[in-house]
């Protein structure tokens, strides 16, 4: 079974959260557009026909154009508004699109509400100093 969703953690936040792991057309999307094209063509044409060749190239575009789109729309977190695509690109863009989210996550009452903080700070382990936990490479 492939897995379409993955489990990480915001760079930023620190919160869990999922993000699409499809990056492009698998085999049963390469059946489905062929499907697809099967039945256009015998709908336009009532036979096969060459130009259906044309509509299968324009529907393997199709769907990997939104297979990507998907997975780009969905790296941002819904948590903080961190883009670590954008970052990479334009950090102070990044920036100011993390505080205009949490700004307007501040003004929303659902979030208020919620049971679980929106954002919140990983707890730190604490170095202590008198542990005899050594770390074996
Ligand atoms: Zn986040």
């Amino acid at each position: 079974m492939i897995t379409v969703k993955s489990e990480c953690y915001c760079a930023l936040c620190r919160n869990k959260r999922t993000v699409y792991a499809k990056r492009s057309l698998s085999l049963v999307n390469y059946l489905l557009a062929a499907a697809f094209t099967v039945a256009l063509t015998w709908l336009l044409w009532h036979q096969a026909d060459a130009r259906g060749l044309l509509i299968y190239i324009g529907a393997i575009a199709i769907a990997e154009i939104f297979i990507l789109l998907r997975r780009r729309t969905g790296l941002a977190c819904p948590h903080c508004g961190f883009d670590p695509v954008l970052y990479s690109r334009n950090q102070a863009t990044a920036r100011d699109l993390v505080i205009k989210h949490l700004e307007t996550r501040q003004e929303d009452p659902n979030v208020w509400l919620a049971r679980r903080p929106p954002i919140r700070g990983a707890s730190r382990r604490k170095k202590n100093k008198d542990s005899t936990r050594e770390i074996i490479v």
